[in-house]
C-alpha cells in the first residue's frame, strides 16, 4: 500500500497575532507536506488552525472591548493572511469555534463520559491562567510558572475529570515501543522518566461557569477544558464527525510538529484521549526547537522582536522560508538575527544559488549552446535528500542541495568556460553544470516553491536564457 502522511501543527491560540515561532513552525509543515505531495506523490494532508477558546480570550476580547466572536474571527483572520503570504499550502484551517468542530467534541466528550472515561469529582491545585493548565509544585520556579512568571493560583471547583490514569500502561509501552515515536530521542526519554515517576493523573476536563467554551452536552454549566477541545481539531479538521463517525482514512497523523512546551499535553492527555475514543495513537510527535534573538530571548521590552511580515518584506517569500528553514538544525534550539539572516541570504542565496546560475545561463545564452538535459535524472542526490526529509532534518537536506551548488560553483571556476573558444568544450563543461542546478531546483520545490518553479521553467528551454536576477545583494 502506498504511504500516506498527515501533518498537523498545533493549533494556535488567538491572544496573539502569528510571530517567528508560529511561522517557523508552520512553514516547516509547508516543507514536509509539500515534499511528501510533490515530490513522493503521496496522498498528503496538511492542518493547520486556531484555538478560539478560553478564559485567556475571553479576557482578551474584553480588554480590547470587542465582542468575543468578533475578536476570534480577527485574530484568526490575521493568522490566515499570514500563512498566505508565506505560500503555505495547508489543506484546511480548524477553528475550534466552528459550529461543526464544537459538535464534534460534544459527541467525543458524551462517548468518553458514557463509557465511564469522563467522571464528576472536585479539583484542588494550582491554576496558571496563562497556561490553562493545573500545576504541580515541582514543576514550579520559586513559586511560579517558569513560562508566565506569575504565581499560579490556588483553585478548588467541582468539575469532570478524565480517568488518564487507566491509559498509563498502554501509553507508556506505545511511547518505549516507538509505536508512538516522540523525537528528537532527548524528548522520548523525558516522557518516559515523566510517566514512570510521577505516572498519569486523572485530568480536569471541565470548567464551571465559564461561558466562552464548548458546553458539556450532559451539564450545561460546564465548558469543555480547552485542552480537550483543542487537541480534537487533529481529527475534526480531517471532517471526524464524532466517535460514530469512522476514522478518518488520513488518521493517524504520521507527524504532529509542537513547541516543547506542549509535549506533555500532546504526549499524555491527547493520546489518552484517542485510546478513550478508540482511535490509534498519533505516529510521531515531533519537537522542535524555539529561537532567540541574538542570544537573547524575544520580547517586546527588548525590542529584539523579528516579525514575519518584516521577515518577508525585506528579503521575500522564498528567501524568508529559506533562512528560517536553514537557521538551525530542526529539533533543536537556534539563534537568529537580522545580521545573521542578511550574510546567510549573500552567501546561500545572492552568492550562492543566484550567481551561479546567473554565471551559467549568461554564457549559454551568449553563445547559444544548446544543453541535452533532463527531469530527475540524479537518484543519489534524491536519496540522500529524501532521507534527510525523512527524518525531519530538512536543515540537513538543504545542506545536502546547497553542496551540490557549491561543487559546481568550484567546478565553473575552475574550468572558467568563458576564456575558452571552442563551443563544444564550454558544453562540455556546462551541460553537467546545467544538469545538476536543474536537478537541485526540483528538490528545492518545497523549501522554495516559486523560486524553484522559475529555475525549472528556466532549465527546461530548449535555449537556456538569462532570467532576472533571482536574489539581488543586500
Ligand atoms: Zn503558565
Amino acid at each position: 500500500m502506498k504511504n500516506k502522511f498527515y501533518i498537523t501543527t498545533p493549533i494556535y491560540y488567538v491572544n496573539a497575532q502569528p510571530h517567528i515561532g508560529h511561522t517557523y513552525t508552520t512553514i516547516a509543515a509547508d516543507v514536509l507536506a509539500r515534499y511528501h505531495r510533490d515530490i513522493l506523490g503521496e496522498p498528503t494532508f496538511f492542518l493547520t488552525g486556531t484555538d478560539e477558546h478560553g478564559a485567556k480570550i475571553a479576557e482578551k476580547a474584553k480588554e480590547e472591548k470587542k465582542e468575543l466572536q468578533v475578536f476570534v474571527d480577527e485574530v484568526a483572520e490575521e493568522f490566515v493572511k499570514a500563512w498566505r503570504a508565506l505560500n503555505i499550502s495547508n489543506d484546511n484551517f480548524i477553528r475550534t469555534t466552528d459550529e461543526k468542530h464544537m459538535a464534534a467534541v460534544q459527541k467525543a466528550l458524551r462517548y468518553m463520559y458514557d463509557k465511564g472515561d469522563i467522571y464528576k469529582g472536585s479539583y484542588k491545585g494550582l491554576y496558571c491562567r496563562g497556561c490553562e493548565q493545573f500545576k504541580n509544585e515541582k514543576d514550579l520556579i520559586d513559586g511560579k510558572c517558569p513560562d508566565h512568571k506569575t504565581e499560579p493560583e490556588q483553585m478548588s471547583e467541582e468539575t469532570y475529570l478524565f480517568k488518564m490514569s487507566k491509559y498509563q500502561d498502554k501509553l507508556l509501552a506505545k511511547v518505549k515501543s516507538d509505536e508512538l515515536k516522540i523525537r528528537p530521542e532527548g524528548k522520548k526519554n523525558e516522557m518516559v522518566s515523566f510517566i514512570e515517576k510521577e505516572g498519569l493523573q486523572d485530568v480536569s476536563f471541565s470548567r464551571k461557569n465559564l461561558a466562552w467554551g464548548v458546553p458539556l452536552p450532559w451539564d450545561a454549566s460546564h465548558t469543555s477544558y480547552v485542552w480537550a477541545d483543542a487537541f480534537l481539531n487533529y481529527l475534526t479538521g480531517l471532517g471526524w464527525k464524532g466517535p460514530k463517525d469512522k476514522c478518518p482514512k488520513m488518521w493517524p497523523a504520521e507527524t504532529q510538529l509542537m513547541s516543547k512546551d506542549i509535549l506533555r499535553v500532546h504526549a499524555t492527555i491527547w493520546q489518552a484521549m484517542l485510546l478513550s475514543l478508540d482511535l490509534p495513537t498519533s505516529k510521531e510527535l515531533f519537537i522542535h526547537g524555539f529561537f532567540l534573538a541574538d542570544g537573547q530571548k524575544m520580547s517586546k521590552s527588548l525590542g529584539n522582536v523579528i516579525a514575519p511580515q518584516d521577515l518577508v518584506k525585506k528579503y521575500g517569500i522564498d528567501a524568508s522560508r529559506y533562512l528560517l528553514m536553514s537557521a538551525t538544525v530542526f529539533g533543536s534550539d537556534g539563534d537568529i538575527g537580522w545580521q545573521k539572516f542578511d550574510e546567510k541570504y549573500n552567501a546561500d542565496l545572492a552568492n550562492g544559488l543566484g550567481n551561479l546560475i546567473a554565471r551559467v545561463s549568461n554564457i549559454l545564452e551568449k553563445d547559444s549552446i544548446k544543453v541535452n538535459i533532463k527531469s530527475g535524472n540524479d537518484q543519489a542526490l534524491k536519496k540522500e535528500f529524501g532521507k534527510a526529509m525523512q527524518n525531519l532534518r530538512i536543515d540537513e537536506a538543504l545542506k545536502i542541495l546547497w553542496g551540490k551548488l557549491r561543487q559546481n560553483d568550484e567546478k565553473l571556476s575552475s574550468a572558467k568556460p568563458w576564456e575558452i573558444k571552442e563551443i563544444d568544450a564550454k558544453k562540455k563543461i556546462l551541460e553537467p553544470i546545467a544538469q545538476d542546478i536543474l536537478n537541485v531546483a526540483e528538490l528545492l520545490q518545497p523549501f522554495m516553491p516559486e523560486t524553484a518553479e522559475k529555475i525549472i521553467k528556466q532549465f527546461s528551454a530548449k535555449q537556456i536564457k538569462k532570467g532576472e536576477s533571482l536574489f539581488p545583494r543586500i
